[in-house]
């Protein structure tokens, strides 16, 4: 892909990424209110289920805010690449990333293959009975 355009690809999808990221903390933000409202309920059997949804969904928003900011990383990285000239190729193998793979994820650190080995391996070593 040509640098420019990834880099407007990259610019784009980072504005992105950090207005989810604002969103959240302004969410969060309520969270906190809501959380002395429901401290002080606390005490009333009929609001535990509310309390074990609001635990879920909170833990639901912190892997969503974890993976935005693992995307915005990548984004970054992304961009330092092109600053440096080697934006464009697989950071395993060191050949050059397929086209099609840069216009669908712009981020891209890794080539088809090597992603999908990239995968297998968390599969394999990433799960902890
Ligand atoms: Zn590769």
């Amino acid at each position: 892909m040509d640098p420019d355009a990834a880099r407007r690809r990259l610019d784009e999808e980072r504005t992105r990424l950090e207005g989810v990221r604002g969103a959240f903390a302004v969410e969060h933000l309520d969270d906190e209110d809501e959380s002395e409202s429901i401290s002080e309920l606390s005490a009333l059997d009929q609001h535990q289920a509310d309390i074990g949804t609001e635990t879920f969904e909170r833990e639901k928003d912190f892997s969503i805010l974890e993976r935005v900011e693992a995307e915005l990383n990548d984004v970054e990285h992304a961009l330092r690449r092109i600053d440096d000239g080697t934006y464009g190729t697989c950071e395993a193998c060191g050949r050059p990333i397929e086209e099609e793979r840069l216009e669908a994820v712009p981020a891209a650190r890794l080539c088809l293959a090597d992603q999908a080995a990239a995968e297998r391996d968390v599969r394999t070593t990433g799960y902890r009975p």
